[in-house]
């Protein structure tokens, strides 16, 4: 009889340990300490545990980030199977709302409280509850892949490369859906505007040369773009069925008599599928030469982060895709939609681009991911691991 309870234990010693990534050098931590964690455990059940480290954008001040693979062959064959993946990192925990220490798992009720919890320690805990109720001689090959950095660069998963991996059948990416399979999100594209001028005394009344004036007229065309963006496609399967456009943060000027000599800009764009990020960046361009041809200001645009594709699956185009939804409404008793769209962007163009079908399918609230008191539903994480050792069963023991 296979016990979906997830032991707390482990889950609290996965919420221990601090794998937050972020830009800034002062909070970035090193993940191998969580993937060594979760490798002993995966040791004990006969997997295969690599580590490979990942190329960090700042040697002097990034600390080393690894991405783990885990692998068990299949006695059958070499072939096919089901790889369960997600990433090690969480967000910062910088928000002052934490009502409790966000390392330290807390059960109140029917949830557990704890950084991290539902985005994406609590997949992992629940895809291990499942491994350990299932025996070592799986006939197709079983394998993990867990991330370094999806919350900053995603880092690991552009590092990841075919000839590291056992590719299987199928590809569950655990990041908080709900349990509803997730077949498709947008793309993810941020940049930062920088202006600079030569500035001035403010009593010479030099408009042109005045970069926040330039930054306004900047972002009028950024408004025009983002109702351009919004009526040239639509897809009412997303709940938001437009690609977006958000101004996210402004910074300009250093005292109030002078002419502003710098500014800066941060956006961030999430095109539905079939929307290129090339060509989004060729309008972003000419916006901002549009908006500048009458200022004596300098612009750069800049890439926050390389792109990330919008995702449309492989696996949904077979049977494949018919399988998880009759595990789902199995394991999971609820009449959730077919499949779901999201806004939101994963890990999954990267294994599409190493030709593994995948699909997002993962226990939690995507609602409660990057927030304070960050929790995950208990019943969910048993009705996850049930489905994960059914999936597991189906896919790599016959
Ligand atoms: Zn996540």
């Amino acid at each position: 009889m296979f016990n979906s309870q997830i032991p707390h234990n482990f889950l609290t010693e996965m919420i221990a340990n601090n794998t937050v990534s972020s830009d800034d050098p002062a909070i970035d931590q090193s993940n191998k300490a969580y993937c060594e964690l979760l490798a002993d455990r995966l040791d004990r059940l006969n997997f295969n545990c690599q580590l490979y480290a990942v190329p960090t954008h700042n040697h002097d001040t990034q600390p080393q980030k690894w991405n783990l693979i885990a692998c068990r062959a299949g006695h059958k064959s070499e072939q096919g199977g089901l790889m369960l993946s997600g990433h090690s990192d969480t967000v910062p925990a910088e928000l002052p709302q934490w009502q409790q220490d966000p390392w330290q798992l807390t059960r109140h009720n029917d949830h557990l409280y704890g950084l991290g919890v539902t985005d994406m320690k609590g997949f992992f805990a629940a895809v291990i509850t499942a491994l350990e109720q299932l025996p070592q001689n799986n006939h197709q090959p079983i394998s993990l892949v867990i991330t370094a950095d999806e919350e900053t660069t995603m880092v690991g998963a552009r590092a990841l490369r075919a000839e590291q991996l056992c590719v299987p059948q199928l590809n569950i990416i655990g990041e908080p859906t709900s349990l509803q399979p997730v077949i498709s999100h947008k793309g993810y594209l941020a940049y930062r505007i920088t202006l600079s001028s030569k500035g001035g005394h403010s009593s010479l009344n030099q408009q042109q040369a005045n970069c926040i004036n330039a930054m306004a007229e900047i972002i009028l065309q950024l408004q025009q773009l983002a109702t351009q963006l919004q009526t040239m496609r639509q897809d009412e399967r997303f709940s938001v069925p437009v690609s977006t456009l958000n101004l996210g943060s402004l910074n300009a000027g250093d005292a109030v008599n002078r002419i502003c000599a710098s500014a800066t800009l941060e956006l961030d764009i999430r095109p539905l599928p079939g929307v290129e990020s090339e060509q989004i960046e060729l309008w972003l361009q000419q916006a901002i030469d549009t908006a500048l041809s009458c200022f004596q200001v300098s612009a750069q645009l800049s890439p926050l982060y390389p792109p990330v594709n919008s995702f449309s699956s492989s696996a949904c185009t077979h049977s494949l895709f018919n399988g998880c939804q009759h595990y789902h409404s199995a394991c999971a008793d609820d009449s959730y939609p077919n499949y779901a769209f999201a806004n939101y962007v994963t890990e999954a163009p990267f294994f599409e681009q190493l030709g593994i079908p995948s699909l997002v399918m993962g226990p939690g609230d995507i609602r409660q991911a990057h927030q304070a008191n960050e929790s995950i539903n208990l019943l969910q994480l048993s009705q996850a691991s049930k489905l994960y050792h059914r999936l597991l069963q189906d896919y790599c023991f016959q």
